[in-house]
């Protein structure tokens, strides 16, 4: 920027994926930025904190990314923390049955168009239920009824069944965090094309091989910092005062008072309850997105137990009920794994030890011939996750960028603004794409 020109300030509130992509993109545009976090951390909700009992960093709950997810490893490349997830080629996965069976889906390297059909034919099941799973991929092709959920989708296409609980109910329960009865089949499917219509890479698996807060809060810090950001931590936003028009004031919980200068922006990139909490009535109806949990039990057997065999990174228990998945972070060890329920409601109101002992059940039937006794667990509770992407959901999300009823230099991004996309990374750090070149305009 021109030494005669004023350096306008942006002032952005969050610092979770959409936060930090809007932060880096202003300080980009010259803008002098502010970044106000509420809690003592970066990161937002792919965070993890000291554990006593493990003795190290444990996540809030897994976190895996796809190879499609552009904007978000964009955001890691400015981190230098790419080289932190561990990049699978093609996608590959195993489910384990309730008859304690597994099988394994691996599509080859070839584009996923092609890879697909070749991956379900060979999967072990009944061969009237593979055909059927194929000629559901092919209706994913087709846009569904905006008011059809995917449960009412699944049931057009004849995918009840081996289908339902091979492919399509893991594939909801990881995208939209929901059963598919709740998830709008448009959404879904939406996710399902980006990802599954390029090249095996496009569709295949980025691990992280360590905590978080270290590769995205803790980096983000400094990488902030050396582009001239001010990052202030344990600063929540309780209140904003609009003079004419425009956001002239931010109080912060502690009394402290921030003025926003005439020609100054503020950026939201708080979640949708957070925003609906400080501009109540704005942004279209927004505070009537429900949340959806996550809950995960992190798990560890002892070094003298034998092993569970180890199937790959990410296992979806067939018709898994409560848990939905096994996770295994690369190069642990095989004894160390983390089980992860998505918007299983059933958790709601338990306390910890009745979730562990759930999850011991759960991995005693699955594995009968393994011990489970002197499993050491742990409980990781996410009330809001994501927001639930039902059907109707989309008028409840302003498009990132400035709101059409509000102050004229707020503007707001977040991965449940209109993104196309369910609450994801990738959602959110394209948010924060999309709300910079709305503010361009
Ligand atoms: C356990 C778990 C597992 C998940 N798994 C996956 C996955 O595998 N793949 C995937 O793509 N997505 C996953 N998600 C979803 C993903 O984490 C979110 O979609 C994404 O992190 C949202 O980013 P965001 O920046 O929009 O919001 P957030 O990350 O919520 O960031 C908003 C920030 O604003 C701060 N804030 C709130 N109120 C205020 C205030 N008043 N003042 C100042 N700051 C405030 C918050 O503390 C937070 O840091 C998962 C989420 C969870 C919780």
């Amino acid at each position: 920027m021109s030494s005669d020109r004023r350096v306008r300030r942006a002032v952005v509130l969050g610092g979770g994926v959409a936060g930090l992509t809007a932060a880096f993109g202003l300080a980009e545009r010259g803008f002098r930025v502010q970044l106000l976090e509420s809690r003592a951390r970066l990161g937002g909700r792919a965070f993890s904190t000291p554990d006593r009992t493990f003795g190290d960093e444990l996540d809030n709950g897994p976190h895996v990314l796809l190879g499609c997810y552009r904007a978000l490893r964009a955001l890691l490349a400015r981190l230098c923390t790419e080289d932190g997830f561990r990049q699978e080629r093609s996608l590959a996965l195993a489910f384990r049955t309730k008859e304690a069976r597994t099988l394994r889906l691996a599509l080859p390297r070839l584009p996923v168009p092609l890879a697909m059909p070749w991956a379900l034919l060979r999967l072990p099941v009944p061969f009237a239920a593979r055909w059927r799973a194929l000629r559901g991929m092919v209706a994913t092709l087709r846009r569904p009824g905006a008011s059809d959920t995917l449960g009412d989708w699944l049931r057009r296409h004849a995918q009840l069944g081996v289908p339902d609980a091979f492919l399509w109910r893991p594939l909801c329960r990881a995208i939209m965090n929901v059963e598919p009865e709740q998830a709008a089949a448009a959404d879904f499917l939406a996710t399902l094309r980006e990802a599954f219509t390029g090249s095996a890479a496009h569709a295949a698996f980025w691990l992280p091989l360590r905590p978080w807060h270290e590769l995205l809060g803790g980096p983000a810090v400094a990488a902030l910092r050396a582009v001239g950001c001010d990052v202030r931590t344990s600063a929540r936003v309780v209140a904003a005062e609009s003079v004419a028009g425009r956001v002239a004031v931010l109080r912060l919980g502690d009394g402290e008072r921030i003025e926003v200068g005439p020609d100054d922006v503020v950026v939201a990139a708080v979640p949708w309850f957070a925003f609906a909490a400080l501009w109540p009535g704005l942004g279209p109806r927004c505070g009537e997105l429900q949340s959806s949990p996550i809950v995960t039990a992190y798990c560890r057997q002892p070094a003298t137990a034998a092993p569970l065999p180890d199937d790959g990174p990410v296992t979806a228990f067939v018709d898994g009920d409560p848990f939905h998945f096994l996770i295994r972070r690369p190069g642990d060890d095989t004894r160390h794994f983390a089980m992860l329920a998505g918007g299983n409601r059933s958790f709601d109101g338990q306390d910890v030890a009745t979730i562990a002992e759930r999850a011991r059940r759960q991995l005693a039937a699955c594995w009968p011939s393994a011990q489970f006794d002197a499993l050491e667990v742990r409980i990781r509770k996410e009330h809001h996750a994501t927001f639930v992407a039902a059907c109707g959901t989309r008028d409840l999300r302003p498009v990132p960028g400035r709101l059409p009823d509000g102050p004229a230099n707020l503007f707001v991004c977040g991965d449940w603004t209109a993104t196309g996309l369910p609450a994801t990374l990738e959602g959110a750090a394209r948010s924060a794409e999309a709300m910079l070149v709305a503010m361009a305009r």
